[in-house]
């Protein structure tokens, strides 16, 4: 069936607003099935309208793309461990980063053979190239140190942001002379650039700071799906492109002033280290008397307490801790206790990390807390229970000026009566510093994976406590 140009117009239309309204439902977990439902319906609207418009010649290449396409994304996105959803991310981006510089170069092909090419085409084309082949090559590059493949630690050498001005600068030269000329010459050496400064640009951030830089990605990659939209005269790929790009880079600006930071400080910061420390600190620390304590310490204070807040940060991703936790506070709450999660807003390794993994255990909505509304609670807290998280709660970024974090608001569980960290190690956290908390009085380090420790105190509360 093929639709008239009007039908397929009404039809992106209404796409549009369903991705907006898909972008509202996902500023909040509670809405956030019903945002991303919102997104699916829109995108199968915007296929199906695409597929059946005038400019469809024959249905045998897409049917085998998509069908490729959907086995592939299928597979991987059912395999994905949260853990490893920023790099999951990242691979996706670099996909559009290709399509872009793909359509770009096919539809110059397509124009240059038909004699319709003019200048306002090839500089679209030129931006599609340059934006599509820098996100590509970044997003490997970002996949790459996310996955291990390659060094997580910053690559810096002299004269690193010279070259990158002077590609930048060659690059942007070599499009106008292609705008200007359509010279083949131009064109390739133009694409080869760009793929080389998308790798000039992220080789040298630090592993740690990749979600930033993620984030900054899928902003490109927005842009570069904008540009194809201006080629392609698909005014649907136009607004989704402009959608993505500034919620990308909405989301960096988020990110980074929620940790005290500038996205200048980001891209050329090298901040964070591959391991983030080493275990010598805990000898050090040890010596500095951190005290330690059992499964049994803890519990004898959580039973019988007032208020628990639990404080979940990246480690508990790791050791996939949520559904104890959702055991240990069923359990509290069995006892009188109130029971309360409060969440930083760059707890783990991605904005809303925290919120979806407890939401995948089912914890109630109405228990989670921001850093805001719960920070005044502390105080009056019997026991805080710190899963895996770190910085977040490090008093250096209130008391150290010379600390990586200094000024970035933290949780403030040091407060509490008393505080249980759960961790495996003496190792610091992803900015690589120590946490004074640790030395503190009422704070003690319960050492081991998360969700075993957490799966103690279950066992330990069903068998009556102490
Ligand atoms: P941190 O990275 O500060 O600390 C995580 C802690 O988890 C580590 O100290 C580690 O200690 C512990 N851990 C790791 N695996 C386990 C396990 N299996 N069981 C128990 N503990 C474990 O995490 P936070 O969530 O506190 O802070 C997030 C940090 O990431 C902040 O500095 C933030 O700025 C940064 N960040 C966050 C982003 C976001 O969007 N959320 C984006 C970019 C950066 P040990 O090895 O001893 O077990």
């Amino acid at each position: 069936m093929e639709i008239s140009a009007n039908t397929q117009a009404l039809a992106y239309l209404v796409s549009a607003i369903l991705f907006i309204l898909s972008l509202k439902g996902l500023t909040h977990p509670a809405s956030a099935r019903r945002g991303n439902f919102l997104g699916m319906l829109g995108m199968a609207i915007a296929i199906l309208a695409t597929l059946a418009g005038r400019e469809v010649q024959s249905y045998g290449f897409i049917i085998a793309g998509v069908t490729a396409g959907a086995l592939i994304g299928g597979v991987l996105a059912a395999r994905v461990k949260m853990t490893a959803m920023p790099q999951l991310v990242a691979a996706l981006h670099s996909f559009v980063g290709m399509a872009a510089v793909l359509v770009a170069i096919g539809t110059f092909l397509n124009h240059q053979v038909a004699g319709t090419l003019n200048p306002v085409l090839m500089g679209e084309l030129s931006a599609g190239i340059v934006i599509g082949a820098i996100t590509f090559s970044g997003s490997v590059i970002a996949f790459g140190k996310l996955q291990g493949l390659i060094s997580g630690a910053p690559v810096r050498f002299a004269g690193q942001h010279a070259l990158n001005a002077a590609i930048a600068v060659a690059a942007v030269g070599l499009a106008i002379h292609f705008a200007a000329t359509g010279s083949m010459v131009s064109l390739t050496l133009m694409t080869i650039l760009s793929f080389v400064l998308g790798f000039t640009l992220i080789i040298p951030i630090g592993g740690a700071d990749m979600p930033v830089i993620i984030s900054m990605l899928n902003s490109y990659s927005g842009w570069a799906a904008a540009a194809t939209g201006f080629t392609l005269h698909n005014n649907l790929l136009i607004i989704v492109g402009a959608l993505v790009g500034f919620s990308g880079a909405i989301l960096s600006y988020i990110m980074c002033r929620a940790m005290n930071r500038s996205i200048v400080n980001v891209v050329f910061g090298g901040f964070g280290s591959e391991s983030g420390g080493g275990e010598a600190a805990g000898a050090v620390a040890a010596e500095k008397g951190v005290k330690t304590a059992s499964v049994e310490d803890a519990i004898y204070w959580m039973e019988d307490a007032n208020r628990v807040i639990i404080v979940p940060g990246y480690g508990m991703a790791v050791a996939q801790a949520q559904h104890a936790l959702k055991e240990l506070l069923e359990l509290l709450e069995e006892r009188g206790v109130e029971v309360k999660f409060a969440i930083h807003p760059v707890a783990g390794r991605m904005p809303g990390h925290m919120n979806v993994l407890l939401a995948e255990a089912d914890i109630p909505y109405d228990h989670v807390f921001e850093m805001d509304e719960i920070n005044p609670e502390f105080a009056s807290t019997d026991v805080v229970l710190v899963v895996g998280a770190n910085d977040v709660v490090n008093p250096a970024a209130k008391s150290d000026p010379s600390s990586p974090i200094y000024g970035m608001p933290i949780l403030e569980a040091g407060k509490a009566k008393h505080v249980y960290f759960l961790k495996r190690s003496m190792r610091p956290g992803y900015s690589g510093v120590d946490n004074l908390l640790f030395y503190q009085d009422n704070v003690s380090l319960i050492f081991g994976d998360a969700k075993d420790t957490i799966e103690k105190m279950v066992t330990e509360l069903k068998g009556g406590g102490h």
